[in-house]
């Protein structure tokens, strides 16, 4: 390149930025690009569009093609505004553009997802919203308490018309940018006619008590540049390129913003996938990428076909799956790698054994012994379509002592709904709980605010009682007035009720029992309702459901289905307090470790990443395809959920591992499922079907798992039948009885230092430390725990 040439390039740019510029050669990143790849980063100026399959290198391009206006002095840092969906994309976007620079990209402040971008610019612009700068981004809970103010004072029955349903409808018209006086007259009859009214009411107040929603950070944004062309045109300046990975999830109000920002220069490169648009249910319009070329007009397009990600068989998977949907434009897409493994199916007796049988598997593929090359932890994934997918595997690894995180949300006994469920049930079986019952005598509302809770306080620590006794008292003597008092009475009640529960009537025992001090022992006579049905009755009486019932939140659904799946699982233990135990003790043994770990996240969260081996369990219809996604859109739902199917398989570079189970636990009651309808979609000549070791044809079903079956009536559904059919052509584990862990808590035993032992979860292990009831055991496989003693067998008394 001339020096005339060179100076010709910079034209336009600072001195700052020629000074800057040529931190490296060029030639040393473009040449990882092929040709249309190096066309998107090369063509500098006008607008870009690269709709291409997943892993063909659309972020690679893009973040070679921000190194580039940086490397070749276009731009500086603050003059690029780069968008992404999620923190942890915005990261790794850092991060590849520093190595491609090969140092550390800093200082590039509109780097980030939509709203960590508009903050920023809200912040500056607040009194153009009628805001300060200092405004505060209220949660979710306090639009909620907002909203449910203005509904009362409207004297709307928020029975009829929860508040929830109001905030879901507020949103939805944020997403399409609407502010109230822009809501179109099909939309009037919103909440009882009353709904624009009080999104105009609701604007109002936020206004005044100087905050915003995290839907008005994008919207007031959208607001302020189309009503100040001064201030917009101000931005068009000086963002002087603009790039938007993930481009088909954006939504109307990300999509106006990006378009009013680009109007000027029409320097905007777009990327995405319309196979990979997976934000429907969340106001994405895959109708936005598809739109380019008409909103910019002469743009270029650039199709990339090569995925340089997966093997052949991975590929062919996912492209004749994503065949099976009609609207989309339709992409082929190939590869050179090497041929590698067939996509891996496999189908399992129940939820439980999948876990098991995935935890066998990593730590087979861990250990090279797969057929596979040796792989870390941290090259693995768990992708599930629902989180209380997540549960078994969380119990699995951390019986097991395999490391893994869970990735884009707290794991499954950390999130909100199960904490909650959780500080219920401690309540139930030991009414002394204070702990438990500050975290749930608001929760649901009840009415119980500061004032209440300080006289509860109060009047227990008068009486040198715990706060459930504390509120017995508060309740009878009247010091808690009005809705709040009565709420608390039925709590109070209700705990006492459930307590009574845990335990059959009293055994009255003859006078010769009665012991030195004149007391005798009581005795209580089996249970008659099942630890699962109170547990449900606790959640249920308690409102604690029906909160989650009437929240019209995206999330709400999802929160319903990890408390069903907590209940479930309690099918494990003989009694909850079994339960609590081993939640306790698994999260207390839990350390963190530092080193690689499997990752665990929902298919949504897996969008942009890659890994070399990839789990894919539950793919069971009503799962995966999610029932609740097709009843409430159809068709279109079901092509959602065939996308996230794309995504998923997508995501693996060597190994892609398609399971499903023939029997879920729902509501601690068997179900069977039938195999999702997406794995008939699967190209028979890329699929492997496996069969677990031992397992397939000769496994003798136990009398436990035949009853239980039976009473299901598993084998009478045509899921089953079905099944059976297909096992000679999918590889079918056979029940295994052992997979039923129920504790045996009367093997209490004494024990002594250097005793070998087994635990039904942990296996068998040496003894090393005895502390009270407490054993500390090392475990073979499991590492070091310590454990309740009456979980514990001496080894020699292992039932085999
Ligand atoms: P998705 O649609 O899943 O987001 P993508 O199109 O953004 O995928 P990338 O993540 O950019 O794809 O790239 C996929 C993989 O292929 C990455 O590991 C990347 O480094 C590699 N890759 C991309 N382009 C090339 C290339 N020209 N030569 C070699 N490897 C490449
Ligand atoms: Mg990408």
């Amino acid at each position: 390149m001339s020096s005339f040439d060179e100076n010709d390039a910079f034209e336009g740019a600072s001195l700052s930025a020629r000074a800057m510029a040529a931190l490296r050669p060029e030639a040393d990143y473009l040449n990882e690009l092929n040709p249309a790849q190096r066309e998107a980063v090369e063509l500098l100026d006008g607008p870009i569009l690269m709709l291409a399959g997943a892993g063909t290198g659309k972020t690679k391009a893009l973040t070679t093609r921000i190194a580039h206006l940086l490397n070749t002095g276009r731009a500086r840092p603050n003059e690029i505004l780069a968008v992404t969906f999620t923190n942890k994309a915005a990261r790794e976007m850092k991060e590849r553009v520093g190595r491609l620079l090969g140092q550390p990209a800093e200082g590039m402040p509109w780097l980030g997802t939509f709203h960590s971008i508009c903050v920023k610019l809200l912040r500056r612009h607040a009194e153009l919203a009628g805001l300060k700068s200092n405004f505060t981004i209220l949660d979710t809970d306090d639009q909620l308490r907002l909203l449910k103010q203005l509904v009362q004072a409207a004297n709307i029955d928020d029975k009829r018309w929860p508040a929830r349903m109001l905030a879901g409808i507020i949103d939805d018209w944020k997403n399409r940018a609407l502010t109230p006086d822009k809501v179109p007259t099909a939309d009037a009859g919103a909440y009882n006619n009353k709904g624009v009214e009080l999104y105009a009411q609701y604007q109002t107040r936020l206004g005044e008590l100087n905050a915003v929603d995290f839907g008005d950070l994008l919207l007031h944004m959208v607001t302020i540049f189309q009503t100040h062309p001064d201030v917009l045109e101000q931005y068009q300046r000086w963002f002087r390129y603009i790039l938007v990975d993930e481009y088909q999830d954006t939504n109307i109000a990300q999509y106006l913003w990006l378009r009013l920002l680009a109007g000027g220069h029409k320097n905007i490169c777009c990327v995405g996938d319309d196979d990979q648009s997976i934000y429907g249910w969340r106001g994405a319009e895959v109708g936005n990428i598809l739109r380019f070329e008409k909103d910019f007009p002469g743009a270029h397009v650039v199709r990339l076909e090569q995925n340089y990600r997966s093997t052949p068989h991975i590929l062919a998977a996912a492209s004749n799956v994503i065949r099976g949907n009609e609207s989309r434009l339709g992409k082929e897409l190939w590869t050179d790698k090497p041929e590698g493994e067939k996509v891996r199916l496999i189908g399992h007796w129940d939820g439980e054994e999948e876990a098991r049988w995935i935890g066998e598997e990593i730590d087979a593929m861990q250990g090279g012994t797969r057929g596979v090359r040796p792989m870390n932890l941290d090259e693995m994934a768990i992708l599930v379509r629902a989180s209380h997918q997540m549960r078994a595997f969380e119990d699995r690894f951390l019986t097991i002592g395999l490391p893994y995180k869970v990735i884009g949300g707290p794991r499954f006994y950390e999130r909100m709904e199960i904490r909650d469920a959780m500080a219920y049930f401690r309540l139930v079986v030991s009414p002394e709980d204070d702990l438990a019952f500050e975290r749930i005598v608001n929760t649901p509302k009840r009415g119980l605010g500061d004032k209440a809770q300080q006289t509860i306080q109060r009047t227990a620590r008068e009486h040198g009682v715990s706060l459930v006794q504390g509120a017995r008292i508060a309740v009878e003597q009247g010091l808690i007035k009005g809705k709040g008092g009565a709420a608390l009475r039925e709590l109070v009640e209700g705990l006492a009720r459930w307590n009574a529960m845990t335990r059959g009537p009293r055994i009255e025992i003859e006078d010769d029992a009665v012991i030195d001090d004149g007391t005798a022992p009581v005795r209580y006579g089996p249970p008659e309702v099942s630890h699962i049905e109170l547990a449900q009755i606790v959640l249920d009486e308690s409102g604690y459901t029906a909160h989650w019932q009437n929240d019209k939140t995206p999330e709400a659904p999802g929160r319903l289905e990890n408390l069903k799946e907590l209940v479930n699982q309690l099918d494990n233990f003989e009694n909850l307090q079994g339960f609590l135990e081993h939640v306790s003790l698994v999260m207390d043994n839990e350390q963190d470790s530092g080193g690689p770990k499997v990752s665990i996240m929902t298919l949504h969260a897996a969008k942009g990443l890659e890994f070399p081996a990839v789990f894919l369990p539950g793919w069971e219809d009503g799962l995966f395809p999610s029932q609740r996604s097709m009843d409430e859109s159809g068709l279109k739902g079901l092509e959602e959920e065939r996308r996230l199917a794309y995504v998923g398989i997508t995501r693996a570079e060597e190994v892609c591992t398609i399971s499903f189970a023939a029997n879920r636990r729902v509501f601690g009651q068997w179900q069977n499922a039938m195999p999702s309808r997406f794995i008939d979609e699967l190209p028979e000549d890329h699929v492997e079907v496996l069969t677990p070791p031992g397992l397939y044809g000769g496994g003798q079903m136990s009398a436990g798992i035949e009853t239980r079956a039976a009473q299901a009536n598993v084998y009478n559904s045509p899921g089953w039948k079905r099944m059976q059919a297909r096992q000679g052509q999918y590889g079918m584990s056979q029940p295994r009885e052992s997979r039923n862990t129920v504790i045996d808590a009367t093997a209490v035993a004494s024990f002594t230092l250097g005793e070998r032992v087994f635990h039904q979860k942990f296996g068998y292990g040496g003894v090393v430390g005895i502390e009270g009831d407490k054993v500390e055991v090392e475990f073979d496989k499991a590492g070091t725990k310590k454990v309740v003693a009456q979980y514990l067998s001496a080894k020699d008394d292992v039932p085999f």
